[in-house]
């Protein structure tokens, strides 16, 4: 149950409703979401609650929540939740295109990177500065070098920056120079990470973890909303499912599944479900297709010697080919016909 209290409301009075929420037993948590503020009671309806709480003056609505997510839910916010940084839209009908290197090699390759996506359409610039490698050995980032990198390129292009953190940390250091803050597969329910996103304010890009159900992902979003922070991105990477063949398995169905359950925006990342570049294409016109308000994609101007994921990663011209058409698809299920 939500109780979304008065634009403009009394101290006096929210502390007197806290108090009969206790008196009530009641388990809460009093945050803000879309420019209100929201007491989350999460263990009864509203038919359930004594008839002083409902009365308190502060009050403006309360809204019944069947799902065990609540800010997330479509019940809390009737309108698309639409998230704009820079020039990057996206939600509510925008289709906003992260596209960028797996990870931030130098400056020459993410500047040369960053002109050609923006050229093709792109909004915003993907690469990471701190990279979660299955091995130890691996390339593992150029961390604050990175991010300034990333910070040069914006200054540049004018695109949004969008990077990973992996730690609480991080989260703070990358908040510092990114618009918005990638939090990957792997972490996805690292709650304390979470927590700390909540914290920010800059928009999260969550990533559905590799085993989460769409359920599991939903609850990874609220605690990030739970925490202060409404401005999440959801972002569907891909599955491990018994199929080897690609990478993950790319479940085209969680997209109007997620459109219909959350307000939030959700992009498609083709390039790690499908983990090779000639898949990535026809996922991303299958997202598009699906409803997806995005896409993230990797995008590298020599993916044979790149550092990481370069098997994956268009090159800059197969990148403007393809937004093309996404963009075609779009605007065929937008058009009223
Ligand atoms: C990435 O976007 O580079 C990445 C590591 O993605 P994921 O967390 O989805 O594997
Ligand atoms: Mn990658």
């Amino acid at each position: 149950m939500l109780i979304i209290l008065e634009k403009k409301f009394k101290e006096s009075q929210k502390q007197t409703l806290l108090k009969l929420l206790v008196e009530n037993g009641s388990k809460f948590r009093d945050t803000t979401f879309n420019g209100r503020q929201v007491i989350v009671v999460s263990d009864v309806s509203s038919g359930k609650i004594s008839s002083g709480i409902a009365k308190v003056p502060c009050i403006e609505r309360i809204v019944d929540v069947n799902e065990p997510y609540q800010l997330c839910s479509r019940n809390a916010k009737s309108s698309d939740t639409v998230i704009k940084v820079q020039d990057f839209k996206i939600g509510g009908g925008e289709f906003g295109v992260i596209g960028g290197p797996c990870t931030v090699e130098s400056e020459k390759q993410t500047l040369d990177i960053a002109v050609q996506v923006r050229k093709a359409g792109a909004t915003a610039l993907r690469g990471g500065a701190f990279k979660p490698r299955t091995s130890p050995y691996a390339f593992q980032g150029l961390k604050e070098a990175g991010l300034k990198i990333l910070a040069k390129a914006r200054a540049e292009t004018g695109l949004a920056i969008v990077t990973e953190a992996m730690s609480c940390d991080e989260v703070m250091l990358v908040a510092e120079y990114a618009d918005v803050v990638q939090i990957g597969t792997r972490n996805a329910q690292n709650y304390r990470l979470l927590e700390k996103c909540g914290e920010v304010r800059v928009p999260i890009l969550l990533k559905r973890g590799f085993s989460c159900t769409l359920e599991e992902f939903l609850m990874s979003a609220e605690y990030i909303l739970a925490g202060g922070n409404d401005r999440v991105i959801l972002c569907e990477r891909g599955i491990r499912t018994f199929e080897t063949y690609q990478r993950y398995t790319f479940p085209a169905g969680s997209i109007p599944a997620l459109k219909m359950l959350t307000h939030l925006p959700l992009v498609v990342d083709p390039s790690h479900a499908a983990g090779r570049v000639e898949f990535v294409p026809s996922l991303s016109y299958a997202a598009a297709a699906v409803g997806a308000d995005g896409l993230l994609v990797e995008v590298h101007n020599a993916p044979e010697t790149a550092l990481c994921d370069g098997r994956q990663s268009l090159l800059p011209k197969e990148f403007a080919a393809m937004v093309k058409k996404c963009k075609k698809i779009v605007k065929l299920l937008h058009d009223k016909d």
